[in-house]
C-alpha cells in the first residue's frame, strides 16, 4: 500500500495523541472546589429565558449572550433562541431579553424606541451596582470604576454616568488618573473581579485620594468572592488546576489567574474535551472548579473523563453553603 505524505502527518498526529493519553494515564486525586458552577444570578437568566421560550415560542431574541457560557448559549439557541448584538437586528415589536450583564439607559432607550418587549434579566447585583453609579454622579463625584474594558458589564455600568465615571483597570491606570475634584472621588467595582488584585487598586485610589467613598456594600459578589476562597483552597493542594468556563467569562479567567498566582498550573477549558493531557502528566492531585457561568454537569463531565485514565479518588473542598436565590421579573413570574 502506497501511503501518501498527508497520512503520515496525520498517523503521527493519532500517534501522539495515544501517546500522550497513555502518559496522562495514572491514578489521582480530584479536588473539588465548592461552591463552583452557576451562581443565583445566572440561574435567574437562564430561568427567564426558558420561561419565556415556554410562554412565547420561538423566537426570543437575547441582546448579547445571556450568560457567558457558549454551552448555556447552544443549548437556548436549539431551543428557540436568538442571540443579537444588535438591536437593529431584532423586528420591531418582537420579545427581546437583556443579559445578566446589564445595559447601559441607552441600550434600554433604543429599545423603547424600537418598540420592543424587554424582559430584563440583569442579575440584581449588577443592578445595585448601576444605582451606585447614579448616586455617586448624583453627588458630583468622578465616579472610578474598577473594572475590564470591553467587558459587557463594564460598558453597561459606565453608561449610567458616562459623564461623571472613568475607568480604570491597574494601580497604573490610579497613578495617571486626573479628576476635577479630588475631594469628590468615589469609586465601583465589576462583580467578577479578583478580590486580592482589586484590593490594590482601592488601596492605591484610598492613597491618591483620601476622602475617596465607596460603595455601601462590597461590589464583588458573593458569588465570584465564594468560587475565588474555595479555588484558593484547592490549588495549594493540586498539581494542576482545571477550570471549566468558556473564555469570555470574567470570572472563570479570574479564577485560572488566581490559581496561577499561587503557583499552580491552572487550564480554562469549555468542556472535557479541552483537557489537554500533556498537563495530566504529572498530576496526581488534580483541583477541579467550574466559573459562575458554567453548568453542573459539564464538571461532572470531567471527573468521568479523568476516571477513564486511572482510578479517581473525589474530594469536595467546601468553604461556604450558598443559598442564595432572586426572584423572577413580574413578566415571567413564579407559575
Ligand atoms: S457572578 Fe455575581 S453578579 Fe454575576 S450573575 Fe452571578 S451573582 Fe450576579
Amino acid at each position: 500500500m502506497v501511503t501518501a505524505p498527508g497520512d503520515e502527518t496525520a498517523a503521527a498526529a493519532v500517534r501522539d495523541v495515544f501517546g500522550q493519553l497513555e502518559a496522562a494515564f495514572r491514578p489521582r486525586t480530584v479536588l473539588l472546589a465548592s461552591p463552583r458552577s452557576f451562581c443565583a444570578g445566572v440561574d435567574r437568566a437562564i430561568e427567564i429565558v426558558e420561561r419565556v421560550l415556554a410562554d412565547r415560542g420561538s423566537p426570543v431574541y437575547v441582546r448579547k449572550q445571556i450568560v457567558h457560557n457558549i454551552h448555556v448559549v447552544r443549548s437556548l439557541e436549539r431551543r428557540g433562541a436568538v442571540f443579537v448584538d444588535d438591536l437593529d437586528e431584532v423586528p420591531a415589536g418582537a420579545t427581546l431579553v437583556f443579559s445578566a450583564h446589564g445595559v447601559s439607559p441607552e441600550v434600554r432607550e433604543h429599545a423603547d424606541a424600537r418598540r420592543l418587549d424587554v424582559i430584563d434579566a440583569t442579575c440584581p447585583l449588577v443592578t445595585k451596582v448601576h444605582a451606585e453609579a447614579r448616586r455617586f454622579a448624583q453627588h458630583g463625584d468622578t465616579v472610578v470604576f474598577i473594572g475590564h474594558a470591553g467587558h459587557e458589564e463594564t460598558e453597561g455600568t459606565l453608561g449610567e454616568a458616562p459623564d461623571s465615571m472613568v475607568l480604570v483597570e491597574s494601580v497604573a491606570d490610579v497613578a495617571a488618573l486626573s479628576v476635577p475634584d479630588p475631594d469628590r472621588v468615589s469609586y465601583l467595582t465589576q462583580t467578577t473581579l479578583a478580590v486580592d488584585e482589586t484590593a490594590g487598586i482601592v488601596s492605591a485610589l484610598t492613597e491618591r485620594f483620601p476622602a475617596l467613598r465607596a460603595p455601601r456594600s462590597e461590589d464583588i459578589c458573593y458569588a465570584t468572592t465564594n468560587r475565588q476562597e474555595a479555588l484558593r483552597a484547592v490549588a495549594a493542594a493540586s498539581d494542576l488546576v482545571l477550570v471549566v468556563g468558556s473564555v469570555n467569562s470574567s470570572n472563570s479567567q479570574r479564577l485560572v489567574e488566581l490559581s496561577t498566582r499561587q503557583g499552580t498550573t491552572a487550564q480554562l477549558i469549555d468542556d472535557a474535551s479541552e483537557i489537554d493531557p500533556a498537563h495530566l502528566r504529572e498530576a496526581a492531585v488534580v483541583g477541579l472548579t467550574a466559573g459562575a457561568s458554567a453548568p453542573p454537569e459539564l464538571v461532572e463531565e470531567v471527573v468521568d473523563v479523568l476516571a477513564g485514565l486511572g482510578a479517581v479518588t473525589v474530594k469536595e473542598r467546601e468553604v461556604t453553603r450558598e443559598n442564595v436565590h432572586f426572584a423572577l421579573p413580574r413578566a415571567v413570574g413564579a407559575r
